[in-house]
């Protein structure tokens, strides 16, 4: 562990990137296959590998106790120490006394975190820091204690370690790339590396992928101008999801590399018994599905391989997206409720497939995997041979009062073709109407990049305005915003007069709408029970997927998915829009 810590002391000491990854390569070559295996996690700022959900949970002021008891300073001296270097394990470094027989391997460490992360409870934990900790050396424990805290903070991201074993085993960088996506582990990666069987390396599910990524574009014409052969699918709104899928078992990773599978507990029902092992990429999105229920509906019904296009109607029958607003209150939770299954419930809108029947899918054109897509999706799944259907075609379906009691649907994201400039633009006007945010552009045949954001990936999407508007009426809001006035109604100018356009729900944050409710209770004009007619002071800023003629407002006008942008305190109500500006919109979203 000392030519590890003296390694990384060397590491820190350089801004150079050439010089950094020569330093690890040279420290990885000098050492057994083992212990340059353990020393490539660590060198990647981690105790354990990528995929393992192992975590040594040793709090931070834990760690900062036993770091001021083995130093016998006291908790100033130990602030005072942390103040100058901002990190605990610099801290350590510099505090710690050293002693004879001190001296770690790098497996002893690697033991020793094992021992940690499966030890119950933080005194037995603290225990087994405090005997490691004490066994080490300054500047080993310095690296230990950053190693425990997840950031060497010496410039060194993962991306140098997979050079530098690239470099010290005499590989190619995207050979050790492509092992290390694969494994999740770059200890195994190195191993792999050094024995000469980088390609050996074979897909470890759960552990998630990076994501392709898009590029965005100005114009139509120059969605259609970086490729041939353009497939074209709806831009939902919702959250980024790879499903990982292998005998009945599930689990969802966001953009960010999070499970959020506990959040969405009606989709792995759905999935799990998908019949092959897979890794499938799409958007979660709040749902609104169709209207007639005990209807059985299509799901999937597409394929992009034999080019025939969805029509807008079919698009529309898988039921339709709602706000994202709706799936907000989805997120980040542990447990769902029965009442927010039901009134926020979610679909999963597939659209690729990152490995499927034992095989990676990466390097395969789009075109393939969208038929391998269309596959998987459509084999017959266990969960629905006894209450599902089969449609005509043998796409699967399902039927909408079974979804109640669990599952939620799995949709295939409908394609479409784009040839022209103007195709483009009417899809992107029925994508918006169908309350999506607007196009995914993709190349036909590009292989799927992770974490790559190239030109085979565009997105489309236009606000088509924001208006500035002014409060009129709020009302009470519901669920969590029960006591506290959040759904606004809003208008502009119409010469003097103040025209209602429209309502939103959204977009403040708790804070701000705390704050607003206090200023609207103030400022009431009329209270007429379930809604407040409000001094016409506060401005808004509003954006919408489009606007509609209509009734409803005294403007003749509503908008389609208003949502609030922000707080507008910089403007005075006399400077929100007017109506003649709510027509040019509505003339410009004609053409
Ligand atoms: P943005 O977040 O604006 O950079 O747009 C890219 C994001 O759009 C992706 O990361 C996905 O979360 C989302 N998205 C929605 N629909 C699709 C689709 N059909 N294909 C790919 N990404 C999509």
């Amino acid at each position: 562990m000392q030519r590890f810590a003296l390694a990384c002391e060397a590491i820190a000491a350089t801004t150079k990137k050439l010089q950094k990854t020569a330093i690890v390569a040279g420290y990885l070559k000098s050492r057994s296959i083992d212990e340059a295996a353990a020393s490539a996690i660590f060198l990647s700022g981690r105790p354990f590998p990528a995929w393992e959900e192992t975590t040594l949970q040793v709090g931070g002021r834990s760690l900062w106790q036993i770091v001021a008891e083995l130093s016998g300073k006291s908790e100033d001296e130990i602030a005072a120490a942390y103040r100058r270097h901002g990190d605990l394990g610099a801290v350590a470094g510099d505090v710690l006394p050293q002693l004879p027989d001190q001296g770690l391997t790098v497996l002893e460490v690697e033991h020793a975190f094992r021992q940690i992360a499966t030890a119950r409870g933080s005194a037995a934990k603290s225990a087994l820091v405090r005997e490691l900790l004490t066994h080490a050396s300054p500047v080993e424990a310095k690296y230990i204690i950053k190693i425990m805290t997840g950031d060497l903070r010496i410039g060194l991201k993962e991306s140098l370690v997979e050079e530098a074993i690239a470099k010290a085993y005499g590989h190619t960088l995207t050979d050790v790339q492509r092992a290390n996506m694969l494994l999740g582990d770059i200890g195994e990666a190195t191993r792999l590396a050094a024995e000469n069987k980088l390609a050996e390396a074979k897909m470890r599910l759960f552990h998630p992928l990076g994501f392709m990524l898009a590029s965005p574009i100005d114009s139509p014409a120059e969605g259609l101008s970086y490729f041939a052969d353009a497939t074209v699918e709806d831009k939902y709104d919702g959250i980024r999801a790879q499903a990982h899928v292998s005998e009945g078992e599930m689990k969802l990773f966001s953009r960010t590399r999070d499970e959020i599978t506990e959040s969405f507990p009606e989709l792995p029902g759905a999935l799990a018994d998908l019949p092959h092992d897979a890794i499938l990429d799409g958007e979660i999105v709040a749902w609104e599905y169709p209207a007639k229920a005990g209807d059985t509906q299509q799901i999937v019904d597409e394929t992009v391989s034999d080019k025939k296009e969805e029509t807008e109607e079919q698009a529309t029958n898988l039921g339709r997206a709602r706000p994202f607003t709706v799936l907000q209150q989805r997120l980040g939770r542990k447990k769902v409720s029965d009442k927010m299954l039901r009134e926020s419930p979610v679909a999963f809108l597939v659209f690729d497939v990152l490995y499927a029947n034992g095989e990676l899918m990466l390097d395969l054109p789009l075109r393939e995997r969208a038929r391998i897509l269309d596959a998987v999706l459509a084999a017959p799944r266990k969960a629905y041979n006894h209450r599902g259907h089969r449609g005509a075609q043998g796409s699967l379906t399902f039927d909408l009062d079974e979804r109640s009691d669990a599952s939620a649907a799995i949709i295939r994201a409908p394609v479409f073709r784009a040839t022209s400039p103007e195709q483009l633009e009417e899809l992107f006007v029925a994508a918006q109407a169908r309350g999506n945010e607007g196009l995914m552009i993709k190349d036909l045949n590009s292989p799927y990049t992770p974490g790559k954001r190239g030109k085979s990936w565009l997105k489309m999407k236009r606000e088509l305005a924001t208006l500035d508007v002014v409060v009129t009426a709020v009302e009470y809001g519901h669920g969590k915003r029960i006591g506290v006035l959040s759904d606004y109604t809003f208008a502009v100018w119409d010469g003097d007069r103040l025209v209602n356009i429209g309502k939103a729900y959204s977009g403040l944050t708790d804070v701000e709408i705390a704050e607003m409710t206090k200023w609207f209770l103030e400022h009431t004009i009329e209270d007429q029970g379930f809604r407040l007619v409000v001094e016409p002071k506060i401005v808004l800023e509003v954006a919408f997927n489009n606007m509609m003629k209509s009734d409803r407002h005294d403007s003749g006008y509503a908008l389609r998915f208003p949502r609030i942008v922000r707080l507008r305190p910089d403007k005075l109500p006399e400077d929100a829009d007017t109506i003649e500006r709510v027509r040019e919109i509505y003339g410009r979203q004609q053409k």
